[in-house]
């Protein structure tokens, strides 16, 4: 151990390819996808590096094709996760002795490997398992997983480098320990990068994990897992469980050596698994620790000096890419009424170029969400907006899952600003905009502010330098990442450290030093040279 002190290498994010017509790239996962499309694949679930088959299987279907099956995974019974805790405790004994370096080059191992050759493989499964164009799977599944292994090697010697003053006789160190026990990642559909980094990142501080993606994922969740694997993560180290959620966070949960939870999704849920924590506290060995980054309902505020092209474009942007289902996803504006003619104008014309369609096909900018359950709670509050007197749908509105779940891009214009749509998470392509008088603009932000629980992202667009000022002391707390002139989303990892407080969860911002704070628990350690032989202070003198 301990030969040197190593230097990680500076990280960098990774460049987003274009993917353009002609392009090797795009030939590349095109192949892939088609190949993928084409083929049946059997995920088991991973435990102690083995793959383990229990029978109980369940069809993986694109959402934009549903009838279509791709493959099936198996399901855990609760034996299952009792091994996955008993395998993972018993790979901490060596994990959690493994020099740090060694750590660090298994995930940048597998960092380059996606860069390379896993690019193709682990962006069209990403198109097929959450219906994404090649766009939005590049930025996600390739550049921002790359970026948040890099980046959190490097944060992580960043950590470690932070330690006590010392004097001539004694000797401070600190060592940043994994915590002791399990950890317990509970993933959502919607980013391949958060579903890889949030068992990456705890693995990598010298901890062992019981993994749970979505069931939206399982396809992107295997790619993940072939990659760790390639890359050298021993087995125990990361497991990975399918299957019911509630049996799986049950024995979890029960085990009183759980020692942190690593969660992203919705905001009802981590309130839950919370308070099933605070229920069983008595039981556990240590405090165990609680991330999560959930919901959001995330606004976009223009002033009335603000550019209406640019007011549109990050409305459309920001509401539409993916489908909305970005937890930074603009799904509420508040527009004056002097610019609002030519926003809206901008933005009906914008959506109307939308094409909608398959990932497979590059010309669309709009695929399908996310499952049957999403597509029925999205038209159910669309067909509502369409018979509400204070709603009105001013472009989309349609909706269709007789091949795929596809909703189209909706803009409702409503003249409550408390409206339903305004303050509830719908986590699809639909935005509601409210239209405000252009001298009501310290209460439309006093507005802005109490509307939601949320407090994820927001936008200002404005030129005016006070009413920018204005805007960022009035929603202080109403967003953990708050953009000037720009859209709500796309933040990168290293550049903008991503979450939110609030309902919206713990902002223990993902891709940052402080996340992978939460991972160790710090020992002291004073070493004294020479050791004092009488207990007898100088003040205790004749
Ligand atoms: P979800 O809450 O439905 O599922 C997230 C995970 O929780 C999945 O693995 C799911 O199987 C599991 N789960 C579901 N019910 C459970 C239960 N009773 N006990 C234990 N686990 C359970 O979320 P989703 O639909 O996958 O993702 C969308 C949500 O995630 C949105 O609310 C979005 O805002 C949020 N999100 C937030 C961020 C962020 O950084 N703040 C990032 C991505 C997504």
């Amino acid at each position: 151990m301990g030969k040197g002190f190593f230097n990680v290498p500076v990280a960098v994010n990774e460049p987003v390819k274009s993917y353009a017509p002609g392009t090797p790239e795009r030939e590349a996962v095109l192949e892939t996808y088609k190949e993928m499309f084409n083929s049946k694949i059997n995920v088991p679930l991973y435990i102690n590096g083995k793959n383990i088959e229990t029978g109980n299987t369940r069809t993986m279907s694109p959402p934009h094709d549903h009838k279509h099956s791709v493959g099936t995974y198996h399901l855990a019974e609760k034996s299952h996760i009792d091994d996955a805790i008993s395998t993972a405790l018993e790979a901490r004994k060596s994990w959690s002795l493994m020099p740090w370096e060694q750590r660090a080059a298994i995930f940048l191992k597998a960092a380059e490997l996606i860069a390379g050759p896993y690019r193709a493989k682990i962006n069209a499964a990403t198109m097929m398992a959450q219906s994404k164009t090649i766009h939005q799977a590049e930025i996600d599944a390739a550049c921002e997983f790359i970026d948040f292994l890099r980046f959190n090697v490097q944060f992580m010697t960043d950590i470690y480098m932070e330690q006590p003053e010392s004097t001539s006789d004694a000797w401070n160190r600190v060592e940043y320990r994994p915590l002791e026990g399990f950890t317990y990642a509970v993933t959502p559909f919607n980013f391949t990068a958060i579903a890889g980094n949030l068992p990456a990142c705890m693995a990598l501080m010298g901890n062992v994990v019981v993994w749970k993606p979505s069931d939206s994922q399982v396809y992107s969740a295997k790619v993940i897992m072939d990659v760790f694997e390639e890359a050298g993560v021993p087995p125990g180290v990361i497991n990975v469980v399918f299957g019911d959620p509630v049996m799986i966070t049950n024995t979890v949960l029960a085990s009183p050596d759980f020692s942190g939870l690593h969660f992203t999704g919705s905001t009802f849920i981590f309130k839950e698994l919370w308070k099933q924590i605070g229920n069983n506290i008595h039981n556990y060995k240590t405090y165990p620790r609680i991330v999560g980054e959930t919901g959001g309902k995330d606004f976009v505020v223009a002033h009335k000096s603000a550019n209406p092209e640019h007011v549109a474009t990050a409305i459309v942007r920001g509401a539409f890419e993916f489908q909305g289902q970005k937890c930074s996803a603009a799904s509420r504006a508040y527009i004056p009424t002097s610019l609002w003619s030519d926003v809206k104008s901008k933005v009906i014309k914008d959506v109307k170029s939308f094409k909608m369609g398959s990932p497979e096909d590059m010309s669309n900018f709009i695929t399908a969400v996310i499952h049957e359950g999403s597509f029925d709670k999205l038209a159910k509050y669309i067909d509502q907006a369409k018979a509400d007197a204070n709603a009105e749908i001013i472009v989309g509105g349609n909706h269709d899952k007789s091949k795929g779940y596809f909703i189209e891009p909706t803009v409702i214009v409503t003249t409550d600003p408390k409206y339903t749509t305004m303050c509830t998470e719908l986590f699809g392509p639909v935005i509601t905009i409210y239209v405000y008088e252009d001298d009501a603009y310290a209460d439309t932000l006093k507005l802005v502010d109490e509307t939601s629980e949320y407090a994820l992202t927001g936008a200002i667009i404005s030129k005016d330098r006070y009413a920018v000022t204005q805007a960022t002391e009035a929603l202080q707390n109403a967003a953990g990442n708050f953009y000037i002139n720009d859209k709500p989303t796309g933040a990168v990892v290293g550049q903008q450290p991503f979450g939110g407080a609030r309902a919206s969860g713990t902002n223990d911002k993902a891709g940052s030093a402080q996340n992978l704070l939460r991972w160790v628990s710090p020992r002291m350690i004073k070493e004294t040279f020479v050791t004092p032989t009488d207990y007898r202070y100088p003040f205790l003198g004749e």
